[in-house]
C-alpha cells in the first residue's frame, strides 16, 4: 500500500496541448536517478494514483514529472488541469531498475527513449556518475514531431559541458526535419543510421544501452539491437540492455 506525501505545484509548464511538465514542492522519498515514484489525486475516498519518473536528480529541491495527456486518461487528464499552488500527493517510496547501479562497466552508454521517457535519463545525465564511468554516451529521442523536441535547453547543457562525449540524436517521423532522423529508433538502429549519426557503433564488447518507452517501442528496439550482438542484462546473465517500459 502506498503512503502519499501532500505536495504543492510549483509550476506546470504546458510545453504544447498534450505535453507537460509538473514542478512540485514536496519531501521527496529516497531515489536513484532513474527511478520512477507513484502520484496520486484524491478520488472520492480512493487515490487514484499512476506511475512517474523522477526527471530531476536527487538533491535537487523539488520533484519534477514529465507526462503527455492520454486521451481519456483518468489522472493524465487532471495532472494536465494542475494550477501553481495546486494539492497533489507523491508516494514516500520509490522503485524501478532503470539505474546506472544495474548497468555493467562499459565505455559506450546509449539511452534510447521516446516521448515523455526522455525524463528518467534527464535525471541519470543530470548526475556525475554517466560522466565518471562513461567515455563516451549517447542520447537518442524519438517523437511524432518537432514540437516534442522539449527539454532542448537541458539536453544543449549537456552538450556544452561535454562536447567531446556526448552526441544526442532526435527521430522525427512525421516531418522531415533537417538535423533529425526521419525513422523509429528500432528502424534507425537496423538501417545503421543511428550509429552513423552518433558517429558511435553498437560494439557489445564496449556498449551498454538503456531504453525506455511503450511496450511496442522497447521490443522493437530490443529485437534490432539483438541483430547486432546485443542482448538483454539481467543479473545473473549479464547482458547490454536495461529497459523500463511505460504501460
Ligand atoms: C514504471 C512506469 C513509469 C512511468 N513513467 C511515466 C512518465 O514519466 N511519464 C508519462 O507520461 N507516463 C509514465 N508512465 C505512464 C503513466 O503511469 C500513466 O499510465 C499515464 O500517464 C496515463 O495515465 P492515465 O491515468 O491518464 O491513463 P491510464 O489509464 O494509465 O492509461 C490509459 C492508456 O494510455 C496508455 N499510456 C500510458 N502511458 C502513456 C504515455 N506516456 N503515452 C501515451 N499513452 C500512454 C496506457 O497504455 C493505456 O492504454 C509510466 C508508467 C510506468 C509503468
Amino acid at each position: 500500500m502506498d503512503q502519499w506525501r501532500k505536495g504543492r505545484v510549483i509550476e506546470n509548464r504546458h510545453w504544447n496541448e498534450r505535453l507537460c511538465s509538473l514542478k512540485v514542492a514536496v519531501e521527496l522519498p529516497v531515489f536513484k536517478a532513474g527511478q520512477f515514484t507513484r502520484v496520486a489525486l484524491p478520488d472520492g475516498d480512493d487515490m487514484l494514483a499512476r506511475a512517474y519518473s523522477l526527471v530531476n536528480a536527487p538533491g535537487e529541491p523539488y520533484a519534477e514529472f514529465y507526462f503527455n495527456k492520454v486521451p481519456e486518461g483518468p489522472l493524465s487528464t487532471r495532472l494536465h488541469q494542475l494550477k501553481r499552488g495546486d494539492p497533489l500527493y507523491i508516494s514516500t517510496t520509490a522503485a524501478g531498475f532503470l539505474t546506472l547501479s544495474e548497468v555493467p562497466e562499459c565505455q559506450h552508454l546509449w539511452m534510447l527513449a521516446t516521448g515523455t521517457a526522455l525524463g528518467p535519463f534527464l535525471s541519470i545525465l543530470k548526475t556525475d556518475e554517466p560522466w565518471r564511468r562513461m567515455d563516451k554516451i549517447v542520447l537518442v529521442h524519438g517523437v511524432r514531431s518537432p514540437d516534442e523536441l522539449t527539454y532542448q535547453s537541458v539536453i544543449q547543457g549537456f552538450i556544452a559541458q561535454h562536447p567531446e562525449r556526448f552526441e544526442s540524436v532526435a527521430c522525427v517521423t512525421r516531418e522531415q526535419i533537417s538535423g533529425t532522423l526521419p525513422q523509429r529508433i528500432p528502424e534507425a538502429i537496423s538501417s545503421g543510421d543511428l550509429e552513423r549519426a552518433a558517429a558511435l557503433t553498437f560494439d557489445p564488447a564496449q556498449t551498454q544501452v538503456m531504453i525506455c518507452g511503450s511496450p511496442a517501442m522497447v521490443a522493437d528496439s530490443m529485437a534490432a539491437l539483438k541483430e547486432k550482438g546485443l542482448r538483454k542484462h539481467r543479473r545473473r546473465e549479464p547482458g547490454h540492455i536495461s529497459v523500463e517500459i511505460y504501460k
